[in-house]
């Protein structure tokens, strides 16, 4: 697990508003490539929407974000562009309930990338492998389990051999049994080097896997730091309460 000293991701105090309410404020963040980055914080603190900005779901109205030497203005090429560099994985899946496995895996690569399908397919099946469920393939979302419904969506996003994963509470909408089995896959991307910026409150992953904790309360950054460290020696009344509230 290698970080490099080029930089994937930089936030430059950032700054965010949904109508009156200032959401993220003043945000500074550099991601080196190859980091694997957990972000934690309670409920509302603008988690979701710090990485939303980072593919530009989200716009944020003051400061830079620079995505693999990008630039999100308001860009519309752009923004396409760092949206083929960055794939996202978000709680509820999101998968397109009327089409099967194979073919939401396969539909941004012809699409986008003007893949012929055979090439697609083949990709496809590979990360299909590779998330252990290339039997599921020819089935919709709707019969698989949402353990299985998260491993497709990585696979999905891997088709875009994308630069940088971001995950939303990855496993927060699943039946703890299947918790361990999205995980395990997003253990072996961080094994083999992927940028990682993940939003999840399992600790142990963090500890594991992370190179950095980040805490987020109140649209700003609060405290960061090595796990280790980040859990046994908080500097933050706010991160101390949280982590008290959670461990
Ligand atoms: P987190 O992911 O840390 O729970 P979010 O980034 O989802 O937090 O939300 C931060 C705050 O911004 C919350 O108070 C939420 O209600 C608010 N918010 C999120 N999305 C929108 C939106 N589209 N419009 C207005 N307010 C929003
Ligand atoms: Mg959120």
């Amino acid at each position: 697990m290698e970080i490099s000293d080029e930089v994937a991701v930089e936030m430059d105090k950032v700054n965010k508003w949904f109508g009156e309410f200032h959401v993220l404020r003043d945000i500074n963040l550099t991601v080196q490539k190859g980091e694997r980055i957990v972000i934690c914080g309670p409920s509302g603190s603008g988690k979701s929407t710090m990485i939303r900005c980072i593919n530009r779901l989200e716009e944020h109205q003051k400061g830079r974000i620079v995505v693999d030497g990008i630039e999100l203005t308001g860009d519309l090429k752009k923004i396409d562009e760092v949206r083929r560099e960055v794939g996202m994985v978000f709680q509820h899946f999101n998968l397109f309930p009327h089409l099967t496995i194979m073919e939401n895996c396969t539909l941004a690569p012809i699409w986008v990338r003007k893949m012929p399908k055979k090439k697609a397919e083949e990709i496809a099946m590979h990360y299909l492998e590779r998330v252990k469920i290339p039997e599921q393939a020819h089935k919709y979302p709707g019969q698989l389990s949402g353990g299985q419904q998260q491993r497709v969506a990585i696979a999905r996003s891997l088709c875009m051999n994308p630069r940088i994963m971001l995950f939303d509470e990855p496993t927060s909408a699943l039946d703890p049994e299947m918790i361990k089995e999205v995980l395990d896959v997003m253990v072996g991307l961080a094994e083999e080097g992927m940028t990682m910026l993940c939003v999840t409150h399992e600790m142990g992953f963090a500890r594991s896997v992370a190179n950095r904790v980040i805490f987020m309360d109140r649209g700003q950054i609060v405290e960061q730091n090595e796990p280790k460290a980040f859990f046994e020696n908080p500097q933050h009344e706010r991160t101390k309460l949280f982590l008290s509230q959670i461990l």
